[in-house]
Parts: C-alpha cells; sequence; structure tokens
C-alpha cells in the first residue's frame, strides 16, 4: 500500500527481501512493520481467512454420504 512505484515493485520480485513476506494463500505481499499476519508453520497469511483457505486445500479428507 503506498508502495505503487513498478521499479521497487520488479525488485522485489526478483530479490524477494526477508523484510516482506507473501500470503501462502492470496500471494498478496506483506510488508514487515505494517501488518499483522498469522505465522502457521513457518508460513505467513494476511489473515484467519486466508489461514483458514490454505489448510483447507492442504486438507486431507473425503466426501461422503451418509
Ligand atoms: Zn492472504
Amino acid at each position: 500500500m503506498g508502495l505503487e512505484n513498478p521499479l521497487v515493485t520488479n525488485m522485489d520480485r526478483v530479490n524477494m527481501p526477508n523484510s516482506e513476506k507473501e500470503c501462502e494463500s492470496c500471494h498478496e505481499t506483506l510488508y514487515s512493520g505494517y501488518e499483522d499476519v498469522k505465522l502457521h508453520e513457518g508460513e505467513y497469511f494476511c489473515d484467519e481467512e486466508c489461514l483458514k483457505n490454505h489448510l483447507l486445500e492442504n486438507a486431507t479428507y473425503e466426501e461422503v454420504t451418509l
């Protein structure tokens, strides 16, 4: 947010500096110092909604008829 300089964005994609993380679910950039995020087993998420989606996508379950 507020960082719309395309040069900065391109550099970030190449270098992936440690001060910025990416949400594992929606791949939004998470800027350190600006946002409260969820950390789950070493992976970062914007919020509980993204964490939930990620967990669901990676969960192993079957759909069965009772
Ligand atoms: Zn997200």
